[in-house]
């Protein structure tokens, strides 16, 4: 079996955005050389998530605006979190809804994809320097 590790580093300007990272993750299948296996793409942050979805007109904004419904950035006081000194307690949980990790068919060198399907890095508390994780094994 053969085994390949990368790091994809982001550092979204805004304090929340969504980056297509599909390309990134096969050029790294590419590069592995594995025609059949599996890819695990994860977010290494707690503030932060990788998922899949359609690359769709709105469905970022949608997104967005349900993670507000649902966990709002403020007021900052609603987070027991936030009595750290943090400000970050509606990302933490961004982050729970919006998931960890992907992983992926390989088939003939490609990510196995079914119909409209991309992958997505989700930034929940951004302005600094993050990554990901590319893990891909096989043969
Ligand atoms: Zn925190």
């Amino acid at each position: 079996m053969k085994s390949h590790r990368k790091e994809l580093w982001f550092n979204i300007p805004q304090r929340r955005g969504f980056k297509n990272i599909t390309y990134d993750v096969q050029k790294e299948v590419s590069e592995s050389g594995i025609k059949e296996g599996l890819v695990l793409v994860n977010a290494m942050h707690i503030t932060a998530s990788v998922f899949i979805n359609d690359d769709e007109s709105g469905l970022h904004q949608d997104f967005e605006r349900w993670l507000e419904e649902l966990a709002p950035e403020k007021p900052y006081s609603k987070y027991l979190h936030n009595r750290t000194g943090e400000d970050n307690g509606d990302a933490h949980i961004k982050r729970t809804i919006m998931g960890r990790e992907v992983v992926v068919a390989i088939t003939n060198g490609q990510l196995d994809f079914g119909p409209w399907e991309q992958i997505f890095y989700g930034e929940f508390d951004g302005k600094r320097k993050k990554r990901v994780l590319i893990k891909i094994i096989g043969e």
